[in-house]
């Protein structure tokens, strides 16, 4: 049995069934029978059964942010954020499908047109800092490009995808389509990465699992789409409006207590001005709101497990330049902590998935642009300047897939999501995620004789 809790009390929510390799196999054997039909329902049917999921999470906004707030640990103004997100994604993907078109090409001696095929089967395995959302970004482009999917939330936190399979059923979307899985992932994980009738895995995790999932799915050339870890920078330059900035810094790494991809953990500030933006950080810090969930007001919850608090606290041995305050007792509570450091320290090149965020000195644009660069990742991150040309040239010089100038903000539904180097490849949101579950098919019609 799986014991699912909430991360600010430490009690139970759920007690859970979990899902072995037989439960994985009948689930993918469900999906591929449901794969024809599925296929073969017009756009624009399919368009409309994706509309009225859009709806029934509208309508359950509420609920599902309540359990999503309790599950993660997350403020519920965060929780509701999310799913109303989620219920974006699914309108954006209904209007979506019936403008994905084929091409036709001009060959000698026919006619040739290409065709957007869905793949089959995919899997779709998620994190837990942001379940529902990066549920929604994996089915929304799935559904309409006509797959069925076996989607596999993280152990820790299953409660909003079980929850969302119930509506996936009541807006009509046929049995069988749509699967979820409570289990582990090195046991159905793993099975859905290996099994040969998966045609594709589109994961969301860490770069370390990230890895084992590429090598697994060498063995049947399936195809992944890989969104991994980061540790991205936000670069401040002394021209840049450095309140706006400061004010704007901490909710960059401590949203969702820096359980966060996206969060821009490496804090660059031009030499310059150094000291006057880090008094500006710190009493913006000081002012996150760090409590209970549930209260509209809350801003930073709790991490999300006491292992994980463990992991967060490694990275922090020295005395901090700043550490804010959190609730004593039950709940796995970390403060907002800064921390000066160089690009060489540890908390500056591994992913801490907390409420901590290295500041590092810069001197000029050159050495802004080679810190920014100096990590395996590629996720994210923002560049802070009045100058525009500057702006434009950072942003050009850094190797990230998704970057900000003058705001933290790395996500928009109609606007491709994905990293570079070692966070990942593929692209989701947008109507780029198409490309990720749809394969081109070429048909040639001679028109000879
Ligand atoms: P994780 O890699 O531990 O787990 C992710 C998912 O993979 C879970 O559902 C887990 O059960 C499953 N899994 C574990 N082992 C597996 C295996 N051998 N085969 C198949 N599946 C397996 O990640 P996490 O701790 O849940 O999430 C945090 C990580 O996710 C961070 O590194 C974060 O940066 C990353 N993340 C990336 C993005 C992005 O879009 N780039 C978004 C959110 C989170």
């Amino acid at each position: 049995m799986l014991t699912v809790l909430n991360p600010a009390t430490e009690e139970p929510i759920a007690e859970l069934e979990q899902a072995g390799v037989d439960e994985a196999n009948a689930a993918v054997a469900r999906a591929k029978t449901a794969f024809p039909a599925w296929k073969a329902v017009a756009p624009a049917d399919r368009a409309r059964l994706l509309r009225r999921l859009a709806s029934l999470v509208e309508e359950h906004g509420e609920e599902l942010s309540r359990i999503e707030s309790r599950n993660v640990g997350k403020p519920i103004s965060g929780a509701r954020a999310e799913v109303g997100m989620a219920a974006e994604v699914f309108h954006f993907y209904a209007g979506a499908i019936d403008k994905h078109y084929g091409e036709s090409i001009p060959v000698g001696g026919g006619v040739d047109v290409t065709f957007r095929e869905p793949l089959g089967v995919v899997g779709l395995i998620v994190p837990w800092n942001f379940p529902l959302n990066i549920s929604s970004w994996k089915l929304g482009p799935a559904l309409a490009c006509g797959n069925t999917v076996v989607l596999k939330p993280a152990e820790l936190t299953p409660m909003s995808a079980l929850r969302l399979a119930e509506l996936v059923l009541e807006a009509g979307i046929p049995e069988g389509v749509v699967n979820v899985l409570v289990g582990k992932g090195s046991v159905v994980g793993s099975r859905l990465v290996e099994h040969p009738d998966v045609a594709k895995i589109g994961f969301t995790g860490s770069t370390e699992v990230g890895r084992t999932v590429m090598k697994g799915a060498a063995e049947t050339i399936k195809r992944v789409t890989l969104e991994l870890g980061g540790k991205s920078a936000n670069v401040v330059f002394a021209d840049a409006d450095l309140e706006r900035a400061a004010a704007s810094a901490p909710y960059a790494v401590f949203d969702n207590a820096g359980q966060d991809c996206c969060a821009r953990s490496r804090i660059l500030v031009e030499r310059s001005a150094y000291d006057h933006f880090v008094a500006l950080l710190i009493e913006a810090t000081r002012g996150v709101k760090v409590g209970d969930p549930a209260d509209a007001a809350t801003e930073m919850g709790p991490l999300i497990s006491a292992a994980h608090r463990d992991t967060v606290a490694s990275f922090v041995e020295d005395e901090p330049l700043f550490r804010g305050a959190a609730p004593n007792g039950a709940g796995f509570w970390f403060p907002c902590t800064l921390v000066e450091a160089t690009n060489d320290d540890r908390i500056a090149r591994e992913e801490v998935f907390g409420p901590v965020a290295a500041v590092i000195p810069f001197t000029d644009e050159a050495d802004a642009i080679r810190l920014a660069n100096d990590t395996p990742y590629g996720l994210s991150g923002s560049i802070w300047t009045r100058d525009g040309a500057r702006a434009l040239r950072v942003a050009r010089a850094v190797e990230a897939g998704v970057l900000s100038v003058n705001s933290n903000s790395s996500v928009r539904v109609s606007t491709p999501f994905g990293g570079m180097k070692q966070s990942g490849f593929g692209r989701e949101l947008g109507m780029h995620a198409l490309e990720g579950y749809s394969d081109v098919k070429n048909v040639f019609l001679s028109t000879d004789g």
